[in-house]
């Protein structure tokens, strides 16, 4: 789970930052007052700060705004929004679930980088304004003379309206998951109506752009001048660390849909272990490793104690224990008990069985029925029902 710090709500959504953000904040802020320093030599270096910092959070802001709008257009067409989390890359949205049109999906996806594109405009018209009274008053011509002749505010306008046009432009890149791959996606599921091989492609794409991205950081890296990105080795850095994200997450958004998409239709009561050993909750940890352990495949196991469910030991939970200690600590001293583990019910759709095990970084999921243990759905169940599946295959 990511760690973060909560803003408070916006429309209901809860908002979060990543701890990632600050570095953001601190890079983006000791640049801005880098080149407003450049630009403008006679402003005091606390003139200089000052507008970092503003511009930094206003640049956050407009981040916030590009969210907001994939959040506020999921609700509208029925899907809920839990939170908005800013991480390094910008915003992530914790939507809960595909759209299920490509109507939808499109719109969604389009609504983020439209916001940044016309707030970016609005932003430049507002400089515009200034810059026509700078010039007026003035009366300079040359452009370069006039950028140097400008008011604090209206060189951060500048800056704040070109980042967020910049912004909107990057995420219609058309790799999935970026909002041009999910744009890309919804056109392709549209034309041929099948979600799995629109994701498949737009997966495809979204590799290949992520590699055209490391290709021309590795040749930055090496002095080779790069159109629009030119040359430098901080510079071609970052586009092979970019490419290097783009890649994998384009990876795993494609394999997460495959895996939902075969897991849709099944119940957990169809791929759980069944009546897996039980241990009693007051076995000694070396009974534990003598008579479970060490005879049978299972790394974890659910503790009964007078045939009740408590809890479950694993083989970290023994490691934990020094060796002396095996004969007197008992099994219900190490297990985690049933109220701190994360649990399932036979009728439970595998899917979301599935997003819990990843999601909750646990190896299995006890499933219960009726106050009672029924079994348990492990990772090595589901991969075994996947592996079932001809057209599972990883990319
Ligand atoms: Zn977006």
């Amino acid at each position: 789970m990511r760690t973060g710090l909560s803003l408070g709500r916006i429309f209901g959504i809860r908002v979060n930052i990543d701890w990632s953000w600050i570095f953001i904040f601190i890079l983006v802020t000791w640049n801005l007052r880098v080149v407003f320093g450049l630009s403008h030599p006679e402003w005091s270096g606390a003139l200089s700060w000052g507008l970092g910092v503003a511009a930094s959070l206003l640049f956050f802001a407009s981040v916030l705004a590009h969210e907001l709008a994939h959040s506020l257009v999921a609700r509208a067409r029925g899907i809920p929004v839990r939170s908005i989390t800013l991480f390094l890359f910008g915003g992530v949205s914790s939507i809960e679930r595909d759209p299920e049109s490509p109507t939808s999906e499109f719109l969604i996806a389009v609504v983020g980088p439209a916001t940044s594109i016309i707030l970016g405009v609005l932003l430049l018209l507002l400089a515009g304004i200034g810059l026509s009274f700078t010039a007026a008053r003035t009366a300079i011509t040359n452009p370069m003379q006039l950028v140097a002749q400008l008011g604090p505010v209206t060189t951060m306008l500048m800056w704040l309206g070109s980042i967020n046009i910049t912004l909107g432009i990057f995420n219609l890149i058309p790799g999935f998951p970026l909002d041009g791959g999910r744009v890309l996606r919804s056109i392709l599921w549209g034309a041929t109506n099948n979600l799995r091989e629109a994701t498949r492609w737009s997966s495809y794409v979204g590799r290949a752009i992520a590699w055209l991205f490391i290709v021309a950081g590795i040749a930055m890296i090496f002095g080779v001048s790069i159109p629009i990105f030119g040359t430098g080795f901080i510079g071609g850095l970052w586009l092979v660390f970019i490419g290097w994200f783009l890649n994998s997450a384009a990876i795993q958004s494609y394999q997460r849909v495959v895996i939902n998409d075969i897991l849709d239709d099944v119940t957990v009561e169809r791929m759980m272990y069944r009546n897996p050993p039980t241990v009693p909750a007051d076995t000694t940890i070396t009974h534990l490793v003598d008579e479970y352990v060490m005879r049978a495949d299972d790394h974890a196991f659910p503790v009964v104690d007078q045939g009740e469910f408590v809890g479950m030991v694993t083989l970290d939970d023994i490691r934990g224990v020094p060796r002396m200690q095996w004969d007197e600590r008992l099994v219900r001293d190490i297990m985690t008990p049933v109220s701190d583990l994360v649990l399932t019910t036979p009728g439970e759709p595998a899917d979301q069985a599935f997003n819990k095990l990843a999601s909750r970084d646990v190896r299995q999921l006890p499933v219960m029925e009726g106050g009672q243990l029924v079994g348990l759905l492990r990772r090595s169940d589901v991969v075994r029902w996947l592996q079932l599946q001809s057209d599972f295959r990883p990319v």
